[in-house]
């Protein structure tokens, strides 16, 4: 071991540059962050070369004071805190005194900047870490930072780096957190010369994301606020159908501060659960406002994970906030979603409903659509798949459920006594009333007469949804009915793979599926669940194997998951079956027994509405 020796300066800057500077992205998130704490109106970002060029950050913010100019260099050198205390009171995007010292350690660095009330600007230049003179210089109130040749004195860094196109990429995502977080600011972004977004000042988040994402993204959306113990939660989040195939749509900020957080995450995924496919993401735009000694944002150098106090307070904010909106508003496709901001939206005007009631009451609903589902028999009605009675009372908490309805849209058929449903949908029919007038269309959609206009429902879809609810139910009350084979069916596959399934024996068994090892690569089958009489039973096996073998390994929770959905999908009715009139019937009745009848479990839309307003303005007979 060679002796201790203290670490210069040049040195150690360079390292905290490797935690903070990461790519051309990284420098502009600090550049702009350090714009947004200086109170800028306006910033203009200009790139070349994805950034690998020249890095160019101009605003018209508090500028810096001649004296200070060296100070912005120098590392732990901050105008934001000056005690440890303040560490738990911060009210700014930077505290660490660390980025511009960093990112003129590793390139050609220069910065211009003029205050206010000064008669004159200061220009200081820094080339891979040694500074110059500050010298005066003419320039208008605000500070511009150039940065050249990013890594020019680190090879290894600058080799990593990826296309133009890809760190391009890189800096617009960084570029629009900002533009999200601050919708009052006036942004410009530039590549290669050419203008890649003019942002005007917007009014609210709303117009921001409407100019951002397009007025059809916009017009998706659904405002969501709640308010609990001191922590504000507000912003917008994307009706199902706008879900993305990553998490990349997903924009939470912890106060003004774009974050990342596995916790509030998984309530996000959890508040959408059911309503969006396997493998897809929600698009959304949730702010937290908490007080600033409630979170420790010092735990990782770019500050994009932080840690609070009480996490688990925040996740049952979100995930109760989400549900009890979507509960509250119309999530059929083609209908209004009463997406407005707070501008345009009275909120609360709804009798409140606590995340305990709705989940009682969801329950209660699911528990007994399972039972009536298990009460009926096939030979009842004919029908060629399994259905549950008709005409039969809601429980009663769903009964009793608040109508939270109110912003949503006008709920025609609800006359005395009517039991309150959780959503706005045309219902084809309501238990009592007669049988809706209703058609079947290229064997797979089922077009029905409302008292709103006309839906359009997928049968399969719709089915599936109703098996769904049914098998969960029974899943959960571990009573799935099985059907045990006289003689086992024998299945081939892989020593691994039979071992791998084996292994998921218990689970599998508590949907009625029985499978024993036979030595070797066979596998015994030996009883089924009775819904899937009419099902290959064999594909099944092997999909659960695919999932089993592919990847990661899913915990318990997701197999739960995705056996309810390839088994009620497996044991649904398919498109392109054609249907009596009293299997439609049957269906059609079904249809507000389930929990979400508007989406098909992986999400996809079950009804579509064309109402008689649309109807009438589309054949011109509306003024
Ligand atoms: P931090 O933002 O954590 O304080 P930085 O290294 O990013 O650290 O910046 C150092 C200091 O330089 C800041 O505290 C601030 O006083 C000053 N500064 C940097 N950028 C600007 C800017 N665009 N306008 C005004 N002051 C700035
Ligand atoms: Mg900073």
């Amino acid at each position: 071991m060679s002796r201790i020796q203290q670490l210069s300066p040049a040195v150690i800057n360079k390292i905290a540059a490797g935690e903070v500077i990461e790519r051309p992205s990284s420098v502009v998130k600090e550049l702009l962050e350090n714009a947004v704490d200086a109170l800028a109106g306006r910033i203009e970002v200009e790139i070349v070369a994805g950034g690998t060029e020249l890095i160019r950050v101009a605003d018209d913010g508090q500028g810096i004071h001649p004296d200070d100019a060296l100070l912005t260099v120098s590392s732990h050198a901050t105008s934001k805190i000056e005690s440890a205390d303040d560490l738990f009171s911060v009210h700014t995007m930077g505290f660490r005194g660390e980025a511009l010292a960093s990112i003129a350690e590793v390139s050609q660095f220069s910065l211009r900047s003029r205050q206010e009330k000064a008669q004159r600007g200061f220009e200081l230049e820094v080339n891979a870490g040694r500074a110059g003179e500050a010298k005066p210089c003419g320039c208008p109130v605000g500070t511009v930072v150039e940065v050249r040749n990013l890594f020019c004195n680190t090879p290894v860094r600058r080799k990593f780096l990826k296309t133009h196109a890809t760190e391009f990429g890189h800096v617009t995502e960084q570029f629009t957190r900002i533009a999200l977080a601050h919708p009052r600011l006036h942004l410009v972004l530039r590549h290669n010369r050419k203008v890649v977004y003019e942002l005007p000042a917007a009014a609210g988040l709303l117009e921001r994301l409407r100019l951002f994402y397009g007025t059809e993204l916009a017009d998706k959306l659904i405002w969501v606020e709640s308010e609990h113990e001191g922590v504000r939660l507000w912003g917008y989040v994307a009706h199902p159908s706008e879900s993305k195939s990553t998490a990349k749509g997903q924009y939470l900020f912890l106060n003004g501060r774009w974050i990342q957080d596995r916790s509030l995450n998984h309530a996000l995924r959890e508040a959408y659960r059911g309503l969006l496919m396997v493998g897809r993401y929600p698009v959304t735009y949730l702010f937290l406002e908490v007080p600033p000694e409630s979170v420790d944002v010092n735990v990782h150098p770019t500050k994009s994970e932080v840690r609070f106090r009480d996490s688990q307070v925040l996740y049952r904010q979100l995930l109760s906030t989400l549900r009890k909106k979507f509960l509250s508003v119309n999530l059929d496709g083609g209908l209004d979603l009463n997406g407005g901001g707070p501008e345009q939206q009275p909120e609360n005007v709804t009798p409140p409903v606590t995340p305990e009631q709705h989940t009682q009451a969801q329950q209660d609903l699911v528990a007994w659509a399972g039972e009536q589902l298990s009460a009926w028999k096939p030979a009842n009605s004919g029908a060629s798949w399994d259905m549950p009675p008709r005409a039969v009372p809601l429980p009663p908490s769903a009964v009793n459920l608040p109508d939270q309805r109110a912003d949503a849209t006008p709920h025609s058929d609800g006359g005395e006594g009517e039991p309150t449903r959780r959503t706005g949908a045309a219902h084809p029919t309501s238990p009592n009333a007669d049988c809706p007038r209703a058609m079947q269309v290229h064997d797979a959609y089922l077009v029905v007469e409302t008292d709103e206009g006309i839906t359009v429902i997928d049968q399969h879809a719709l089915h599936e949804r109703i098996m769904y609810e049914h098998l969960r139910s029974r899943v959960l009350a571990r009573d799935v009915e099985s059907q045990r084979l006289l003689l086992p069916d024998t299945i081939e596959m892989s020593p691994a793979e039979a071992e791998v399934l084996v292994e998921r024996a218990e689970l599998l068994a508590e949907f009625g599926l029985g499978i024993e090892s036979f030595g070797g690569g066979t596998v015994l089958l030996t009883s089924y669940p009775v819904m899937l009489a009419k099902a290959d039973l064999r594909q099944l096996l092997l999909d659960i194997l695919d999932r089993l073998t592919g990847g990661e390994q899913p915990t318990r929770r997701d197999l739960v998951d995705e056996l309810l959905h390839m088994m009620s999908c497996k044991a649904a009715i398919k498109a392109g079956q054609r249907l009596s009139p009293e299997e439609i019937e049957s269906l059609l009745e079904q249809r507000h027994l389930v929990d979400d009848a508007h989406h098909c479990p992986h999400g996809r839309p079950t009804a579509l509405v064309l109402s008689r307003t649309d109807l009438d303005r589309q054949f011109g007979r509306l003024g």
